[in-house]
C-alpha cells in the first residue's frame, strides 16, 4: 500500500466499499502517513459538506473531479 493506492481507493474507503483486507492495509498506511491522513480528513469534510446540502450520493462527475484534484494535490506534495 502506497500513497498512490490510497488516492485510488479513497472514494471506495469513504463509501465503505473496500474489501476488508484492503481497508486494513489502507488504515495501516494512514496510521503512519501524515499526508494521506490529511487527504482523507479533507475529503471526508468535503463529502460531509456536500451531503449536508444534497442528500444524494456523490454523482460520478463529482467523484471524478474530486479524484483528479486529489491526485494533483498529492503529486504537488511529493514534488
Ligand atoms: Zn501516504
Amino acid at each position: 500500500m502506497n500513497c498512490k493506492t490510497i488516492v485510488t481507493e479513497l472514494t471506495n474507503y469513504l463509501d465503505d466499499a473496500l474489501d476488508p483486507m484492503l481497508r486494513q492495509a489502507l488504515e495501516q498506511h494512514l496510521g503512519k502517513c501524515k499526508d494521506c491522513r490529511l487527504v482523507v480528513d479533507t475529503t471526508k469534510q468535503t463529502i460531509q459538506i456536500y451531503c449536508n446540502s444534497e442528500p444524494a450520493p456523490l454523482p460520478t462527475d463529482t467523484r471524478q473531479r474530486l479524484h483528479a484534484a486529489l491526485e494533483k494535490k498529492l503529486r504537488r506534495a511529493r514534488a
